[in-house]
């Protein structure tokens, strides 16, 4: 297994040259993986000068030439699908199935990303000067950031570095610290596509130590981050400060509404799905179900059961659906979190065992938004259900949160399940379905503390780019 020690600056792997030597470890078995030396704020200063540099000769190419490199993309991402697997699973403790969803969707966004040149169209609008025609162009923005969190290093990443490079940006990419090595991984990836140097640069260091530096700095004028809500406040308020455009794609607070008159074992499949993919790691992941009175006894009934089938362990393992968490800290915050949420009354329905860095799944039952683990984004496999007396409580307390990113409902009732899930105050809500659904040609965003901007498709044609009116005076005005 290929292990990535260098940052990749204006197409050379170089040491980092902070004096600190960072360590990235497996979370399955925590045993250190490999070590590098971190990138300093010289090495971000020379990663934005080459972006800067590269930036016009890659906003001059034709369309089909972009095309011709991210065609050449997708092959090379093809071609080290195992590689790939392995290193998420050694470095982020991906199980197989979440590969999959993480890989088919990354080929998914380079493939969309082949028409976004052809996207940038402008317009000519009419003018009231006789003789003079107004265009308005669609331009790159220039140099891009990207900063991307540990949970879904490659797509993640990929979502924000694809799309800003197919509109003609050049990108600096600052990896989560926890999976620097996907970081690397994808520079070489554009390596071997054959984009030329300075396109993509990534230096890998500690978001507390070149963070700022990185956010701050003079040349990026779009700062593209996907992470926590924590840290995405922050950024926005340094971005804001020096009027730098932002993406901000952060934590969510998910629920499950199931009604009286929902399939609920159909509900009860999805909210597997929902609560332990990744263990639970996802912005989209269900953190609460709400379930009404009919139906709570049977929902728990069969949740209960359909969560004891769930294999858990080693991510190595093709039929484990439950890994680790990423690292030990997060365990000892979770297992924090279910003592203050039984401390608060809640019940325990089914209780997870931890192992390590593996949490098989808890179900709590009786719980209510002001307790711990319905109030935080718990990011593991443990579920809250909050019992609901009928359709407008749900909404109601699906709604008590700050966040509002992907929600979800199960009711026969079709229509009314489309009426409710658009009073839910999120930037995505699902009928009959779980809230980790994506589609790469499909809007994707956040509401109130779940983010800024909106990614796939036209949506996010437009985040990386901008508009500059040009006019031309064809006859004498004066
Ligand atoms: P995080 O702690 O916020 O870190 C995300 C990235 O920000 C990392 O690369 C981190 O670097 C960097 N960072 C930290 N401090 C920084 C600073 N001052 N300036 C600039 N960058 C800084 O998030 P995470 O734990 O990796 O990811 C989990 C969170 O991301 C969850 O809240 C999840 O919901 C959210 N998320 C949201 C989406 C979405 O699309 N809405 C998708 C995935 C994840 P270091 O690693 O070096 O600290």
């Amino acid at each position: 297994m290929k292990h990535y020690t260098k940052q990749y600056i204006a197409g050379v792997w170089r040491e980092g040259s902070s004096d600190k030597q960072l360590e990235t470890c497996n979370p399955y078995t925590n045993e250190m993986i490999y070590s590098y030396r971190a990138a300093s704020t010289q090495d971000v200063d020379d990663a934005y000068a080459a972006a800067k540099a590269a930036q016009p000769a890659w906003a001059a190419t034709l369309p089909e030439e972009r095309r011709t490199y991210l065609k050449a993309l997708a092959n090379v991402v093809r071609d080290m699908e195992p590689e790939i697997f392995q290193l998420l699973m050694e470095e982020s403790g991906g199980t197989r199935a979440k590969f999959a969803f993480e890989y088919g969707d990354t080929l998914k966004v380079i493939d969309d990303a082949m028409c976004y040149h052809m996207m940038m169209d402008g317009r000519i609008a009419p003018s009231n000067t006789p003789g003079k025609d107004n265009y308005i162009f669609k331009i790159p923005k220039g140099v891009v950031c990207v900063i991307a969190p540990f949970n879904f290093p490659l797509l993640l990443s990929m979502r924000s570095i694809v799309p800003a490079i197919a509109c003609g940006n050049t990108v600096v990419l600052k990896p989560s610290s926890e999976t620097p090595g996907s970081g690397f991984q994808i520079a070489e990836m554009f390596e071997k596509a054959g984009f030329p140097k300075g396109v993509l640069n990534v230096v890998a260091g500690r978001g507390s130590e070149i963070g700022d530096y990185i956010v701050s700095h003079p040349t990026p004028s779009l700062v593209s981050f996907t992470g926590s809500t924590e840290v995405g406040k922050h950024i926005g308020e340094i971005a804001g400060g020096l009027l730098k455009d932002v993406s901000l794609e952060l934590g969510g607070n998910q629920v499950m509404i199931v009604l009286d008159d929902a399939d609920v074992d159909q509900a009860a499949k999805a909210a597997i799905v929902g609560s332990y993919s990744h263990q639970g790691q996802i912005c989209m992941a269900l953190n609460r179900v709400l379930v009404t009175p009919k139906v709570y006894d049977q929902f728990i009934e069969l949740f209960v059961k359909y969560s004891k089938q769930v294999k858990c362990g080693d991510p190595a393992d093709d039929a484990v659906v439950i890994g680790p968490l990423i690292n030990h800290d997060q365990v000892k915050k979770v297992e924090e979190n279910i003592n203050a949420t039984l401390k608060a009354g809640g019940k325990v329905e089914l209780e997870g065992k931890i192992e390590g860095n593996v949490i098989s799944p808890w179900i709590l039952s009786g719980v209510s938004n002001d307790m711990c683990a319905a109030k935080c984004e718990i990011f593991a496999p443990v579920t809250s259900i909050i019992p609901v007396k009928d359709e407008e409580e749900a909404i109601r307390v699906a709604n008590e949160t700050n966040y509002g990113l992907s929600n979800c409902i199960f009711t026969k009732d079709l229509y009314k399940g489309l009426e409710l899930a658009r009073r839910m105050e999120s930037g995505m809500a699902h009928v009959n379905d779980q809230s980790i659904t994506h589609e790469p040609h499909v809007m994707f965003g956040g509401e109130k503390d779940s983010g800024v901007g909106r990614f796939n498709g036209h949506w996010v044609v437009d985040k990386f780019t901008t508009e500059k009116w040009v006019s031309v005076q064809r006859t004498d005005r004066y």
